[in-house]
């Protein structure tokens, strides 16, 4: 499996030639991108091949761009028009053509010196400086890019760096950020050893092996359900006029700011959950045992909206999860450490002690999110029995007619707060803890 990571450095502020060279490619560039996404959209092109040689002897006789913006202009157009049409075919589109807020210069192989990358000039203090060699239409220009530990980090660790290059411009500080992209081939380990099981929900994740089970509080569901709040509260109090129920200039503005907000949280959670999650199976020699999602998770949700929101509300549970899976998948492969997508059915209706098969919980235990086995009489966490049934440590197979064993359920169990996760091994060292009870 192969991953990609983009790492994106900031240039020193450049001398004026050098920033209006850079302006001047930037500014045809944008241009020409600007009426042939136009013309894409219109006309449905989806390849940049088609596109550029539609257009490229035009080009070429109205701009003075150094032939390889033409190239690179065109697979950027491409891009933008497949996922404008793609947001029109879902109906999600808001205007009738794509609007274009920020452009970034693509770059391609010989549009900066990729074969020689990467070069430093080292500086007085020892540190260093990336340099690029960048063509525009005054001859190349070398950038000064300052790298950081993350680069380096990829760099050492042997990700290749791909041709392709973002430049964007802060005109007021005269300053480039160029967004690099890394990637490296990975094996996938086949599984063997222990089995780590995780189950995933909106307001806590819980995880375990046959010894210990571990619930990480993440309150997402209550994070979601506060930000709701805040842009509620924005909703009603910025108004255009004092009738209408639009949000006033002020009002979007801020709605969207709390949006953002809310996502950034909930994606470093949930990353630092991954992480911590495959630092501890690796020390545990195990492989990671993870409920499947269907992959239109998302739509089939919104799909059922209006014509069961109790459903809605169970299913809200789980939103979030393809991302944290995500980051669990990349992670997992980045360390080497296994993992196993299991049938999540009736993950949480099975008796992990008797068996007992299509346990419905009353609406008391459904509301404390307990498990309560009427068979023989279990009593578990929700959330933990989904672990040990996803551990598969019980086979689902009836033994409701057998008498239960005492002691066939008896992990150690624990449930910790989020701020645990920001230090580095934190599950490990609690597990080892829990394991040497
Ligand atoms: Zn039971």
């Amino acid at each position: 499996m192969k991953l990609t990571r983009t790492v994106v450095l900031e240039s020193l502020p450049l001398t004026k030639r050098k920033f209006e060279a850079i302006k001047e490619v930037y500014d045809e560039y944008s241009e020409i991108l600007e009426f042939l996404t136009d013309y894409a959209v219109e006309n449905k092109v989806k390849s940049h091949l088609k596109l550029r040689k539609l257009f490229y002897e035009n080009l070429k006789e109205e701009y003075t761009l150094p032939t390889h913006y033409y190239y690179t202009v065109c697979q950027d157009v491409v891009t933008r028009a497949k996922k404008f049409l793609e947001l029109k075919r879902k109906g999600k589109a808001k205007t009738e053509k794509p609007i274009i807020r920020k452009v970034s210069l693509w770059l391609d192989d010989v549009l900066w010196d990729y074969k020689r990358f990467p070069q430093f000039n080292a500086l007085k203090d020892g540190k260093k400086l990336l340099i690029i060699g960048l063509t525009t239409k005054r001859g190349r220009i070398k950038l000064p890019l300052k790298p950081h530990k993350l680069f380096f980090k990829y760099l050492n660790d042997g990700w290749e760096v791909k041709a392709g290059v973002k430049l964007r411009l802060i005109e007021e500080e005269r300053k480039v950020l160029a967004y690099f992209v890394f990637e490296k081939e990975f094996d996938e380990p086949s599984p063997s050893g222990n089995f780590l099981s995780v189950d995933y929900n909106a307001d806590n994740v819980s995880f375990g092996i046959q010894e210990f089970l571990i619930q990480v509080r993440t309150d997402l569901g209550r994070l979601t359900r506060f930000y709701s709040d805040v842009r509620k509260r924005i909703q009603e109090t910025h108004l255009i006029g004092w009738k209408r129920k639009l949000p006033s200039r002020k009002g979007r503005k801020l709605l969207k700011k709390f949006g953002q907000r809310k996502r950034n949280r909930r994606i470093d959670l949930q990353r630092k959950l991954a992480k911590r999650l495959v630092e501890l199976a690796k020390e545990l020699n195990a492989t990671i045992v993870l409920e499947e999602v269907p992959k239109n998770f998302n739509q089939k949700i919104m799909g059922r909206r209006k014509k069961n929101e109790k459903r809605l509300r169970d299913t809200l549970h789980n939103i979030g999860m393809n991302g944290f899976q995500k980051f669990v998948t990349e992670k997992a492969v980045e360390y080497g450490v296994p993992l196993v997508f299991v049938n999540p059915s009736y993950s949480s209706q099975v008796c992990p002690r008797c068996g007992a098969f299509r346990v419905k919980p009353d609406d008391d235990a459904l509301r404390q999110r307990v498990f309560e086995c009427p068979v023989c009489g279990f009593n578990l966490d929700r959330d933990f029995v989904a672990v040990l049934n996803l551990l598969g440590l019980f086979p689902f197979s009836l033994k409701a007619d057998e008498p239960p064993v005492e002691d066939s359920v008896s992990p150690v169990m624990l449930v910790v707060e989020a701020n645990l996760l920001h230090h580095k091994n934190s599950l490990i060292v609690i597990s080892q803890g829990l394991q040497q009870k």
